[in-house]
């Protein structure tokens, strides 16, 4: 593991094409060592610094507590919102964090006070010049849906996403059936699914350096290839880690949302999540305080640190 470098995360797929990233020693590594810093993250010099944005397309909801923190608060209720994320680099170039659903999703989904993410995220930079990578943290429907609408919009971006996650979504037929296709998005998994020979889709196979600065984590649990994301910022490292946890209270309190596929994998990914930055710069999906405690850039738009 220590001798690998950052080049050598980067190989081609004889067999299907796909840019593959990462190899399989890693995967291991991640199961097994989870709490060990990557070593890739200490290789090189200091690394830049990010800005971290979080971008509300929805909400607030209220739901029930139980629902974000496992059966806790049956009798509480609690809101919601819905996010995608931007990392900034400080020449302006955006890595995106997730797309969010589509117009007509957010519509026949009901989501209260929906924007088009797009819009959102162009509110603070996010261009078709100015985005050149897109990480999907997971394939449920309110974090992939509007994957074609990110295609259109951000046409030199590259879309980031978990084997794990790729395979069971479009390849494993359980993912079509009831109740687990109801978080999941059918016409998201074959758009894709269609990508996969595509230089628009890079398969990511366990933790990997995207950029300087900036790791893929395999964090599985919530789904079975959830990835989070690792940014160096000027508070030190700050991790996006998108629906690993619902809430910021589930950090705090070692307990994730109802929806979980693997508990034991969930148990291990909030030990790794954890071991990689400062509990207060570890975010969460749907957090409202994300939203309300946070300087507001533009409408929506807060900057996380
Ligand atoms: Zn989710």
């Amino acid at each position: 593991m220590a001798a690998l470098n950052r080049r050598d995360f980067l190989k081609k797929s004889l067999k299907t094409g796909t840019t593959v990233v990462g190899a399989a020693v890693l995967i291991e590594a991640a199961s097994k060592g989870l709490n060990r810093r990557q070593p890739f993250a200490e290789a090189a010099g200091p690394e830049p610094e990010y800005e971290i944005y979080a971008a509300k397309y929805g909400g607030p909801l209220v739901r029930k507590v139980a629902i974000v923190l496992w059966n806790v608060g049956w009798d509480e209720d609690g809101p919601i919102n819905y996010y995608v994320w931007a990392i900034k680099a400080k020449g302006g170039e955006i890595t995106l964090v997730d797309t969010g659903p589509s117009p007509a999703q957010g519509a026949a989904r009901k989501v209260p006070g929906f924007v088009d993410p797009i819009d959102v995220v162009a509110r603070i930079g996010a261009t078709a010049d100015s985005v050149s990578k897109v990480v999907i943290t997971h394939m449920h429907w309110d974090h992939v849906g509007n994957i074609e609408g990110y295609l259109r919009a951000f046409p030199k971006a590259k879309f980031y996403v978990q084997k794990r996650e790729f395979d069971f979504c479009v390849k494993n037929p359980v993912c079509q059936r009831k109740p687990i296709v109801v978080i999941f998005d059918p016409t998201a998994n074959k758009i894709v699914g269609d990508l996969e020979r595509s230089d628009r889709l890079v398969i990511v196979d366990g933790d990997v350096n995207l950029a300087p600065g900036i790791d893929l984590l395999l964090a599985p649990g919530h789904t079975l290839g959830l990835q989070v994301v690792r940014v160096n910022t000027a508070k030190g490292p700050a991790v996006v880690g998108s629906d690993c946890a619902h809430v910021f209270r589930g950090y705090r309190e070692n307990n994730p949302s109802v929806f979980i596929m693997d508990m034991p994998a969930w148990i291990q990914s909030f030990d790794k999540v954890k071991s990689k930055a400062a509990i207060d710069l570890i975010f969460p999906g749907h957090d409202v305080l994300m939203h309300q405690g946070y300087p507001k850039v533009a409408e929506d738009v807060t900057r996380l640190v």
